[in-house]
């Protein structure tokens, strides 16, 4: 049963999201303003945190800076503000989704429901040593992962990432095996609704250059044409 966290500091709309979501089968846990989110967060065992972003103490936008300081739970923001910019600026600063108010127990249910499928581990690949723990480190042929530590090891030796470099790998890393299509790397990796069309295929270059590898010999990293990209051990 996934444990959802609701952080709204208006009781009747506070109230009434803990309904619908209990009513889904979530457990619920609930908070007034954005520190008792942030102590929330720090005791764990959150499978996603609805966010309010007009809250008493502390401004929403830091909020879920602070969140995302200490967790890689899935957010889901609630604004009341339906503007483009300052949705991609949310998104950019961590946030899974958003819902804009007022907004129906459907829509809540419907984004929380994609946002946890999103980021659901996937089963287990045969021959893969797979986390189920998103923070733990997955190692991959020679190749080792840490996303505590933020560092990438390739036969013991550390790659020289860059931040975006590290975020692709990890997420790869983390569902080895299977094909992660682009439009599922703009939504967990990049979380951005809007870039380059080549900006993937660029950072997947750069990513294979440190691996020692060239497309047209791929070890590690896996074009599939058309469905996306995977992270497999080398023959
Ligand atoms: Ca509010």
């Amino acid at each position: 049963m996934p444990c959802v966290l609701v952080v709204e500091d208006d009781p009747s709309i506070r109230a009434s999201l803990i309904e619908i979501l209990s009513e889904h089968g979530h457990t619920v846990r609930s908070t007034g303003d954005g520190f008792g989110a942030l102590r929330e967060v720090t005791q764990g065992a959150l499978d996603a945190v609805v966010l309010d972003l007009g809250l008493p103490d502390l401004d929403g936008g830091d909020a879920l800076r602070m969140i995302r300081g200490i967790s890689n739970v899935p957010v889901v923001v609630a604004t009341a503000r339906d503007d483009e910019n300052e949705i991609v600026r949310l998104l950019n600063a961590g946030a899974d989704d958003y819902l804009v108010k007022p907004f129906s127990g459907a829509q809540l249910i419907a984004r929380l429901t994609a946002v946890l499928r999103r980021t659901a581990a996937p089963g287990p690949a045969a021959g893969q040593a797979r986390a189920a723990d998103p923070m733990s480190p997955v190692t991959v042929g020679e190749l080792t992962v840490d996303p505590l530590a933020r560092s990438a090891h390739l036969a013991g030796r550390e790659l020289a990432l860059t931040r975006r470099e590290f975020d692709l790998l990890a997420f790869l890393a983390r569902h080895a095996g299977t094909v992660v299509s682009r439009r599922r790397l703009l939504a967990d990796v990049w979380r951005e609704a809007y870039i380059e069309d080549q900006t993937i295929d660029v950072h997947v270059s750069a990513l294979r250059r440190k691996l020692g590898e060239r497309a047209s010999a791929p070890r590690y990293l896996r074009t599939v044409r058309g469905v996306g990209i995977k992270l497999v051990a080398p023959h």
